[in-house]
């Protein structure tokens, strides 16, 4: 007989691992914005699996391109060269304007990539003395889940007792130049910044934050990171976040959607002065650059491109949002959002909501306990919105 809901909750409760606690309703298929469950029920994924499915899910494109890369050649090595990576260089400098690119696989691990590149460049290119590098990060980032990221979160719960911590982070708060400048010493190597912190709740900083603090990075040769694993590729309205304001990152960290959610594909892009510091054999990943993630990726970009996701982010975006701001409750402390990435701030906890949303066929989780994330996929229509909006509505006044 099919298993139902409870046995595959069943089975992951008495041999999994328990770090995450999942709505509970177990996925068997999606499709576009929808995904289906094993009860046959069927829901609005307003989520997108943190913003991996900006294309939307099993997009037909990209399925084709994972089918047909997967029959021809999935792993190399980088030990070999394969036809699919210098591809996925060329577009990626594209995409970016920035000169080269490194392959990874999780955001994670890109956003350590784009690290060890801070510091080496600090070390060997600026003159900080070895191991004296350090690196400037912000109040309740985000960038993953690895052993030097945690070190720098400000969030005790990714961090309890799993020190020791790696040294050389700065932590300073969020959309504050002054402590930015404050913390800047000559032993400063870079700055790693979400130009819009999404874990965090949606936080949105003040117009010419980015600007002010990438200003004081050219002043004092620090490099300027930006993390847009989430906030990348069209989440916000453009492609990247930083394109907000009138910025040049020297590196650009990118993950998730880069893959349109079918296998991880990460990337650290960064011109020559910063990425030439590496040198054959000072790093790399088994996985990072395989031909079949980069085929998928290239087309991943492709999608974005020819359904011009990024201008419907911008566009669905504005009225998502407009509406959303008419709400009334009075739990609701404060509607964010850019694009296609919104936070519902309430002044209760969020899981009883998203739960009751769930219940209404609409997939939302709560992040930072009080915030409802409302991330659909980049490829959904007004009609859905709507359909999302009326549900949400109901749910969120009846509070
Ligand atoms: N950086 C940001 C801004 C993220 O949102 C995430 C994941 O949510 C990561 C890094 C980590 O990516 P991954 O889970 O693929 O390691």
């Amino acid at each position: 007989a099919p298993l139902s809901t409870r046995d595959y909750i069943d089975l992951e409760e008495r041999y999994g691992a328990r770090n995450y606690r999942p709505l509970d309703l177990v996925i068997e298929r999606g499709e576009g914005c929808w995904v289906h469950d094993v009860e046959g029920r069927k829901y609005l994924d307003c989520l997108s699996a943190y913003s991996a499915v900006n294309q939307g899910h099993c997009h037909p494109r990209i399925l084709e391109t994972l089918r047909e890369q997967a029959a021809k050649v999935t792993l190399t090595s980088r030990a070999f060269r394969n036809d699919q990576l210098p591809h996925l260089y060329k577009a990626l400098r594209e995409l970016s304007g920035l000169s080269r690119a490194l392959p990874m696989n999780t955001g994670a691990e890109a956003c350590e990539t784009a690290i060890k590149l801070a510091r080496k460049w600090g070390h060997t290119v600026k003159g900080i003395p070895e191991d004296r590098a350090e690196v400037i990060v912000f109040a309740n980032n985000f960038h993953g889940r690895t052993i030097s990221l945690i070190s720098f979160s400000t969030e005790p719960s990714y961090r309890h007792g799993f020190g020791p911590f790696t040294p050389g982070f700065t932590v300073v708060p969020y959309d504050d130049v002054e402590a930015l400048r404050r913390a800047i010493t000559p032993n400063t190597c870079a700055i790693l910044m979400e130009p819009i912190q999404a874990e965090a709740g949606v936080l949105i900083p003040r117009d010419g934050y980015l600007k002010q603090a990438s200003e004081l990075c050219r002043q004092h040769r620090v490099l300027f990171m930006v993390d847009e694993i989430q906030t990348g590729l069209g989440r916000t309205g453009k492609m990247f976040a930083f394109q907000h304001e009138d910025v040049r990152p020297d590196v650009i960290v990118v993950g998730k959607a880069l893959s349109g959610g079918f296998y991880p594909v990460s990337a650290v892009m960064a011109d020559d002065e910063v990425m030439g510091v590496l040198k054959p054999g000072q790093h790399g990943s088994t996985y990072g650059g395989n031909p079949l993630g980069c085929a998928v990726a290239l087309t991943a970009l492709d999608v974005l491109r020819d359904e011009r996701l990024v201008e419907r982010s911008a566009e669905l975006g504005r009225t998502f949002l407009a509406a959303l701001r008419t709400l009334k409750s009075r739990h609701v402390v404060e509607v964010r959002g850019r694009g296609l990435m919104v936070g519902l701030s309430l002044d209760i906890p969020a899981r009883p909501a998203c739960e009751a949303l769930m219940k209404e066929g609409v997939l939302s989780k709560e992040t930072h306990d009080t915030v409802i994330r409302l991330t659909p996929p980049l490829v959904i229509t007004q009609a859905e919105l709507d359909w999302a909006f009326e549900r949400i509505k109901k749910v969120v006044e009846a509070l």
